[in-house]
């Protein structure tokens, strides 16, 4: 994968993919961001973030129960975290778990079904 230079940010030494706010005028850098931004309660839209995990279908291979301390746990090391930007910030920075990011992949299943779930006209998800 390749990006274009104004990607190559000291702010994002990752190059994570940036994401507009689905609600506010707001940009994040990585899916985890915008999560977090959204369960943190800074947005309109909080509460529907973690129970719309567990209607995912792939919710198996990354929740445990929307009611314990914590409910979501990486696939591959098995570390347990009491929000879903939590687990997607772990991924996003671990060489060991990032594929769960892939194509295809749980963490991917979601951040589609996340997308998909809130995309409507007139807001944009920037695709890199
Ligand atoms: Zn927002
Ligand atoms: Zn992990």
């Amino acid at each position: 994968m390749s990006y274009p230079a104004a990607q190559q940010d000291p702010a994002n030494p990752l190059d994570l993919p940036l994401y507009e706010c689905w609600f506010c005028p707001t940009r994040w850098i990585g899916f985890s961001s915008l999560l977090f931004h959204l369960e943190d309660g800074c947005c309109v839209k909080k509460d529907r973030i973690r129970t719309l995990a567990f209607e995912c279908p792939e919710y198996g291979f990354y929740g445990n129960q929307l009611t314990d301390d914590n409910p979501f746990f990486c696939f591959h090391c098995q570390s347990q975290f009491p929000q879903i930007s939590y687990l997607y910030y772990h991924v996003e920075r671990s060489s060991f778990c990032s594929h769960l990011l892939d194509k295809s992949e749980c963490l991917d299943a979601l951040r589609d079904f996340y997308i998909e779930y809130y995309e409507c006209p007139g807001t944009d998800y920037i695709h890199f």
